[in-house]
């Protein structure tokens, strides 16, 4: 089933340190900068349960292919669980549960009252047709339903799945609860329950966290340049929003490789992978490099927007961006984070800077739970004040304990998610 690369902003996975292992280390490294009670931690280094599930399809030409399905439940103490489901062939039960993890984390250092989940099917969704995907999808929700639910746990779109997916996803598990459900899952189309401004609220954080980054380090806009590996959901509203606030565009990239242009591209021009798949090297442009070159180049701020693993050992050391802003999830590996480290180049989380994901599905499910929804405005406001309160938690504590911007923001979602496990406490 693996044969076709991936080829959205939010595809392929990572190899040589799995999510689990990353977010294992990160929980230790946090929980050395803190008083916290180490059973906490210890509970915290495991998943509450994770749901391994088979999931049959009928195939359009009549035979039957079996995929595995999971869904991991990390952590519940401050409400349901909360994340993606991925379709992808690369998805592992260990994946699922590092991400889970970060689920977690995401959601405490923005405040959410949610926990942490993820899921996903092992499947290269290239090789299914739309009907195969719709049936494959509805089957899955079956299959999970005993598990998830608006107050118990809320799936939502992740590599390889859409507004489509969890149009389908909700129809199927309202269809059996022989009710409409719209909160069992966010990242809708806003005709049955999206909410507006989801589709591209990743993006706008990464952009909205990059400008008060670059205020921060006392930079003008005006001057910074920006490189954007990845031209889907989240690489291409940041780099667009970044260029409308004046910031010069320099590179954006997807699978095939990267488009550069000095003077700074039109990135309103450049076709998203939502607009047309794989067309950002059919776009005219000064010069066109690989996506390896794209981290490598001297610009001021690089945002790593596709996929998982993309800055390791290997290139750290030849990163010249002044400041690294994380659009994907997991782009930086462990060695590679202790690399910028030493090098003294900032590197702003994922779980702060594309939070705005998950906080618009937060928002989503107000919407969905009051049946009353909100203007595209309203969700921007809130967006913009929902980041700003996050981004200067995390800032204070880069402040006071002079720790890098993932141990600061860990700092946050661990002491939230700590207290909230001592004053619940441990039963029976
Ligand atoms: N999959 C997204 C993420 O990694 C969003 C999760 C959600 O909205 O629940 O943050």
């Amino acid at each position: 089933m693996a044969s076709a690369v991936p080829s959205t902003a939010t595809d392929d996975e990572p190899t040589e340190e799995t999510a689990l292992q990353t977010a294992r280390r990160q929980l230790e490294r946090a929980a050395a900068n803190l008083d916290v009670d180490p059973g906490v931690i210890e509970r915290l280094r495991h998943p509450n349960q994770v749901h391994r599930v088979s999931v049959p399809l009928e195939r359009d030409d009549g035979s039957t292919a079996v995929y595995t399905g999971y869904r991991a439940q990390h952590d519940s103490v401050r409400g349901p669980y909360k994340g993606g489901l991925r379709f992808h062939p690369g998805v592992t039960e260990a994946e699922c549960i590092g991400l889970s993890m970060w689920m977690t984390w995401k959601c405490a250092v923005m405040d959410l009252p949610f926990g942490g989940g993820k899921g996903g099917i092992v499947v290269d969704p290239k090789d299914l047709s739309t009907d195969e995907k719709e049936r494959l999808t509805r089957r899955f929700a079956e299959e999970l339903r005993p598990f998830i639910g608006p107050t118990k746990d809320i799936p939502a779109p992740d590599m390889g799945t859409d507004a489509q997916t969890m149009a389908w996803f909700m129809d199927a598990y309202s269809m059996q609860e022989g009710e409409t459900k719209a909160g069992v899952v966010t990242g809708k189309p806003p005709v049955v329950g999206g909410s507006e401004g989801r589709d591209t609220a990743p993006g706008r954080s990464v952009a909205i966290i990059a400008r008060e980054a670059i205020d921060y380090l006392g930079w003008d806009i005006e001057d910074t340049t920006v490189a954007v590996q990845g031209f889907g959901s989240v690489g291409a509203p940041a780099a667009r929003l970044l260029d409308d606030e004046g910031a010069t565009v320099v590179a954006v990239s997807d699978v095939n490789g990267a488009i550069y242009d000095p003077d700074g591209l039109d990135t309103h021009d450049v076709p998203t992978h939502e607009e047309e798949p794989e067309a950002v090297m059919k776009y005219d442009a000064p010069r066109k490099l690989s996506n390896e070159e794209l981290l490598e180049l001297d610009v001021d701020v690089l945002i790593p927007a596709a996929v998982g693993n993309v800055l390791t050992a290997e290139n750290a050391g030849d990163v010249q961006a002044d400041l690294v802003v994380e659009g994907a999830n997991g782009p930086t590996t462990s060695a590679a984070s202790e690399i910028f480290e030493e090098r003294e180049i900032p590197v702003v989380p994922d779980i702060l800077a594309n939070a705005g994901g998950v906080t618009v599905s937060y928002f989503e499910w107000l919407q969905d739970l009051n049946h009353r929804s909100w203007s595209l405005e309203r969700v921007h406001d809130e967006l913009e004040t929902e980041m700003l309160r996050a981004w200067t938690a995390v800032r204070e504590r880069v402040e006071e304990h002079d720790v890098t911007w993932r141990d600061a923001a860990y700092m946050v979602a661990l002491e939230r998610v700590s207290e909230a496990h001592e004053h619940r406490g441990l039963w029976p």
